[in-house]
């Protein structure tokens, strides 16, 4: 008995390929996970130890409870996106799990997503759960990891369905501006389809720009899909919650896909979850500034190492490392800079081809790890390539 096309043709990230191979090496230091290395805020801890204990251990509505979705309202107060919590708004599972349902709300077998590479290696596995396939606009190095709106208009078919977009990027740090915005949004709005914006890093720009968002931009906000977790703003990876906004038949039909999987949430975590939103936003903040710091530490050790270049990224918390002047495979430099420099990086091409010739380096990690591993990184090229 075979397993379902989809099991046979799923990609496995490259990020938990990199993980996994580093379980076998023992000294070694990681910039494998897109994790903060902050801990959860303690009044969100807080409330859900204390929600436990008050027996908040029922089934809850399908889509969230209503405080948790009021106050995602109240935190987008200043949307341009309709945000009533009751029609516009849905609690997943987690980011990840917000684009899979948003995805089984409007693909059809045979629909195309288009997306901007290098990205988040999931959303290729996620589009093609759904017998949807994606295709591939990459961006490059020279305009800022930003598409031109000829790219992505050359690649539309009828069978487009919906543009993926991910600012500020994993995996590099890009950030979207005004400029190519208005293009986008152009371009959702003279065309039959969606846009999914994942928006997980808004919270993190630097350099004294302004997070942009294309759905500012559309017209028809119905077309639009916006995602938001709090696993990365605040520091809440292991919670699993995050949230959809997008229009009512869309979060019916949502509401409707989560009552097939999970069903529900635990109520503590999404009373944590309001928490977080009306108490905690100023460690934000913080952790803003303690990534942004660590930004300015990499790029500057980086800037040591020769035969590399890395552009300063302006969001997340990524450096794109360009390796192109090594002459190598990126999966075959990052499994022997593991085996031979104890440094664990994921190879740019995990994230699609345009991500060829690159290396993802997470700097959500402590200085002591960032100094230590660019000075692995260094001795490494150094005796590997430098003639
Ligand atoms: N979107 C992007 C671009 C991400 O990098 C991630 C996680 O790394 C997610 C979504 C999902 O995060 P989570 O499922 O923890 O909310």
């Amino acid at each position: 008995m075979q397993l379902s096309k989809y099991a046979r043709s799923a990609k496995f990230s490259a990020i938990r390929k990199m993980f996994n191979e580093s379980q076998k090496v023992e000294d070694k230091v990681s910039f494998a996970f897109g994790e903060p290395d902050f801990d959860t805020p303690l009044p969100i801890i807080e409330r859900a130890c204390k929600e436990w204990r008050n027996h908040k251990t029922h089934y809850t509505a399908n889509k969230g409870i209503p405080e948790l979705r009021r106050a995602v309202a109240k935190y987008h107060a200043d949307s341009t996106m309709p945000h009533d919590p009751d029609e516009n708004i849905c609690i997943t599972n987690g980011g990840s799990d917000g684009i899979r349902v948003a995805l089984a709300a409007i693909l059809d077998p045979g629909d195309e997503v288009i997306t901007t590479t290098p990205c988040w290696s999931n959303y290729f596995s996620q589009v093609a759960m759904y017998g949807a396939s994606v295709v591939e606009v990459p961006t490059f190095e020279e305009n800022g990891f930003r598409p031109t709106a000829t790219d992505i208009e050359a690649a539309i078919t009828p069978k487009t369905k919906c543009i993926m977009i991910n600012y500020p990027c994993n995996p590099t740090g890009a950030i979207m501006n005004e400029e190519c915005a208005k293009e986008l949004a152009r371009i959702i709005d003279t065309n039959d389809i969606y846009l999914l914006a994942d928006e997980v890093y808004s919270n993190f720009v630097y350099d004294g720009n302004k997070h942009v968002s294309v759905i500012d931009y559309v017209q028809d906000k119905s077309k639009c899909i916006y995602l938001n977790s709090f696993s990365k703003m605040f520091a809440m990876t292991g919670w699993r919650l995050a949230y959809v906004i997008a229009n009512k038949d869309i979060i019916a039909a949502m509401n409707n896909i989560i009552e097939c999987g999970p069903s529900c949430f635990p109520e503590p975590t999404q009373l944590a979850g309001v928490t977080a939103l009306e108490e905690c936003t100023d460690a934000i903040q913080e952790m803003k500034e303690s990534y942004d710091r660590r930004r300015k530490l990499i790029c500057d050790l980086l800037k040591d190492v020769p035969l590399i270049t890395c552009r300063v990224p302006q969001g997340a918390f990524y450096a794109f490392v360009n390796i192109k002047a090594l002459g190598v495979d990126d999966m075959d430099f990052c499994m022997d800079l593991l085996y031979k420099a104890g440094v664990v990086m994921v190879p740019g091409s995990g994230f699609g081809d345009a991500g060829k010739g690159f290396i993802r380096i997470s700097y959500a990690t402590s200085d002591e790890n960032i100094i230590e591993g660019v000075r692995r990184l260094k001795k490494y090229i150094e005796e590997n390539y430098v003639k």
